[in-house]
């Protein structure tokens, strides 16, 4: 049979690494396994927006520090998400990237505020918005000055409750249709469980996806933040095969 020509194949963004920064250990721990898969957007989250304030925060600027220090040691590029417009400058000093949270999405203020800066910007969806206020956000921040966009779909809010968020795989093709940016999808948030994850994943690229962000950590049960939806490294080696 001949071999089939890959020629024209997209390459997929990928972007992986724990919800939160825990420990140097557990970052770079995660760092060198990824980069030896060759993924190059290493995540973790410094400033954590949980629901209940008693839970992990994150770990701040030492965070930052520690994610900043394990992306370097394996030649990686850092995304970390911004919670808080006093931050702003902070943060940017850390990542090449800047995440704009699903619960921020409406903020058009603190996206107005992130649009006057230059670092690239990843926004999520906000789980209840519709495609129109998705868009309206991406133009905030477009009308501060900055064109740097990366657009995320993280799951909607539903009455299903098999998943934690519900995977719209329709608003894939229909957010390709109305914009240009790059349309990373993170199936993680949307399962909430990582045993859905790598199908999720593979459906999302079928769906038109031009990259993913996965959350995975050496040790998912210890993790203090989303460990019931992280990849384990043999699952996200698996992932990795498999797409
Ligand atoms: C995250 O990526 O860790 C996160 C908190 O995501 P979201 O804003 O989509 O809930
Ligand atoms: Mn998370």
């Amino acid at each position: 049979m001949a071999r089939q020509s890959y020629a024209n194949m997209k390459e997929i963004t990928i972007i992986a690494g724990p919800c939160a920064v825990e420990s140097k250990d557990q970052i770079e721990k995660t760092a060198e396994f990824l980069a030896k898969l060759g993924v190059k957007i290493l995540r973790g989250g410094a400033f954590k927006p949980r629901t209940n304030p008693d839970d992990f925060q994150g770990l701040g600027e030492e965070g930052l520090k520690l994610l900043r220090a394990a992306a370097d040691k394996f030649g990686m590029q850092v995304i970390t998400e911004v919670m808080d417009p006093r931050d702003i400058e902070m943060v940017s000093k850390y990542a090449d990237i800047l995440q704009i949270g699903s619960r921020n999405m409406h903020n058009s203020p603190f996206l107005a505020e992130l649009g006057k800066q230059k670092k690239p910007l990843l926004l999520k969806r906000g789980m209840s918005a519709t495609l129109n206020e998705f868009l309206q956000a991406v133009r905030y921040i477009e009308k501060a000055g900055n064109k740097n966009i990366l657009l995320c779909e993280r799951g909607e809010r539903t009455f299903h409750d098999e998943t934690r968020f519900t995977l719209n795989l329709g608003s894939i093709p229909a957010i390709k249709s109305k914009s240009n940016y790059p349309l990373i999808v993170d199936p993680s948030h949307a399962a909430g469980n990582r045993d859905y994850v790598i199908a999720m994943a593979k459906g999302a690229i079928a769906a038109g996806a031009d990259g993913l962000m996965i959350e995975v950590h050496p040790d998912p049960e210890k993790a203090l933040c989303d460990g019931p939806q992280a990849l384990t490294f043999t699952m996200f080696e698996q992932l990795m095969n498999e797409i």
